[in-house]
């Protein structure tokens, strides 16, 4: 057995675009699949896994597809696309031989279980994947904020967020070559600056229930197994003590 991981509960929030690949919309199989692969080598430390994943890479309420449709109707169209991530992420892991399933805040038990927080919590300490589908079950919020109130009501150790990049910078590094990387912020610095990690209902929800946020590569092989264990490279937000 490796050592014991830094963090032994982690609540990872992916976005949907990132399951797309180099496709312009949708589903990449060859993408989730490796990403898959990366929450796979993050079991494999020990630790024990929530998911949550967007949906933008199908639909979002507040989109141009989304024009003239009304608000809540449309955020049940893009909670509903989240089902369909997860589904596509959690099927990807049982065929790498990791146990998942998928709760959904929205009510679709034909499709998945539905969430509850008593048989999410079992079902991470037994060593299951859990894939948190539908958002909050609200509309007018966000899969980064279902990924924070799911991270406080299982009690997870970090939300982490797997990017492209390798943590917070104050541009896009992609786009400003020298753009600057943040090593650590306060969740205070990350509201007033607004600095895109994730929402800032996110980002309070976090703050008020002390879960520390990593912002990491979920793209560079293994990284994200290397943050968990305590290594890595990453942008840590926090209070100081
Ligand atoms: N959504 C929602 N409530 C939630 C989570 C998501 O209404 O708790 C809807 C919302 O319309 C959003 C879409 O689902 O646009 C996809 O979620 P994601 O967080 O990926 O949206 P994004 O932030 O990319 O718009």
């Amino acid at each position: 057995m490796p050592d014991e991981p830094k963090y032994k509960r982690i609540l990872l929030k992916l976005s949907g675009e990132g399951l797309m690949g180099n496709q312009p919309f949708g589903i990449d199989s060859e993408e989730v699949a490796r990403t898959a692969a990366e929450v796979k080598a993050v079991r494999d430390l020990g630790a024990q896994v929530g998911l949550v994943i967007g949906g933008g890479n199908i639909f979002r309420g507040l989109s141009d597809a989304a024009a003239g449709i009304e608000r809540t109707t449309a955020d049940y169209m893009g909670m509903m696309a989240t089902v369909m991530n997860a589904l596509a992420m959690s099927s990807a892991l049982k065929a790498q031989g990791v146990p998942s399933s998928v709760m959904s805040g929205i009510a679709m038990p034909v499709v998945c279980d539905s969430y509850t927080r008593r048989e999410a919590v079992a079902r991470l300490e037994a060593g299951e994947v859990v894939v948190f589908a539908g958002g909050t079950g609200n509309p007018f919020f966000t899969t980064d904020t279902a990924a924070a109130l799911r991270a406080a009501e299982t009690g997870c150790d970090a939300l982490i967020k797997g990017t492209q990049v390798d943590g917070v910078y104050d541009a896009d590094p992609k786009k400003v070559p020298n753009a600057k990387r943040y090593e650590r912020l306060t969740y205070q610095q990350v509201l007033a600056d607004n600095l895109r990690v994730m929402d800032q209902t996110a980002v309070a929800l976090a703050r008020e229930n002390h879960i520390p946020m990593l912002v990491c590569s979920v793209h560079e092989p293994g990284e994200l197994a290397r943050v968990v264990a305590g290594g890595g490279r990453f942008t840590i937000i926090e209070d100081p003590n």
